[in-house]
């Protein structure tokens, strides 16, 4: 019995401070050769065997890796994936690449077949990063449009517009200049004494009307 319940028992009595509950159990003195196995709950022995029952063999590329960095994952490695993963077809040359059944058009193979990546993934970055360079700093739609012909990327376009908002060049580029201080005033066009005479009539701008002023 676990020595934390004692007191949760409706017949405790701890009327000694010898009391198990207060000192720990006897083992705890003890070498540690001495102390007792720890075993495992069936519910976590269960589980553990579920995640290497469900591991995919290692000379396949398992995408959800790419989410235990970023994304986390929860403490069998398994990944935690908020959204569908697309059709894939993982065989041929050891990468992961996107399904379907175009086989017969006139495109090129690796647009037949992009490489599915996540973009939450720092070589996927990287990857962007290159292709945003490559295209000269260029909008994002071109940059979406090139990696296309490759890459099947999750979250894409999120993925091109960080990738743009970090970039200096186009920070410099998107920057706006700053309007340069003016001069202070001179004293004639602050004393109203000085160059208004009401003496005749005259016009005035009053909102955005003018205005005859008679004195
Ligand atoms: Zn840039």
């Amino acid at each position: 019995m676990n020595v934390a319940d004692d007191a949760t028992r409706p017949n405790y009595s701890p009327d000694t401070n010898a009391n198990r509950w207060f000192v720990g159990p006897d083992f705890l003195r003890g070498p540690d050769s001495e102390w007792p196995a720890p075993i495992n709950s069936p519910e976590e022995s269960a589980e553990t065997y579920a995640c290497q029952a469900d591991s995919i063999p290692p000379h396949l590329p398992d995408i959800s890796r790419m989410y235990e960095r970023d994304a986390g994952a929860d403490h069998c490695g398994r990944a935690r994936i908020s959204r569908p993963m697309p059709q894939a077809d993982p065989a041929k040359d050891g990468v992961l690449r996107l399904d379907g059944r175009i086989s017969a058009a006139t495109a090129s193979a690796a647009a037949k077949r992009p490489i599915i990546l996540d973009g939450r993934h720092t070589f996927t970055t990287l990857l962007v990063q290159r292709e945003h360079e490559t295209a000269q700093h260029a909008n994002n739609e071109r940059v979406i449009n090139n990696l296309r012909q490759k890459y099947w990327i999750l979250h894409l376009r999120p993925t091109v517009k960080r990738v743009a908002r970090s970039c200096a060049r186009c920070m410099v580029t998107r920057s706006i200049p700053r309007t340069p201080p003016t001069g202070e005033l001179p004293r004639a066009r602050l004393d109203p004494t000085h160059s208004l005479s009401l003496s005749h009539p005259c016009d005035a701008l009053i909102g955005r009307a003018r205005r005859s002023l008679k004195q």
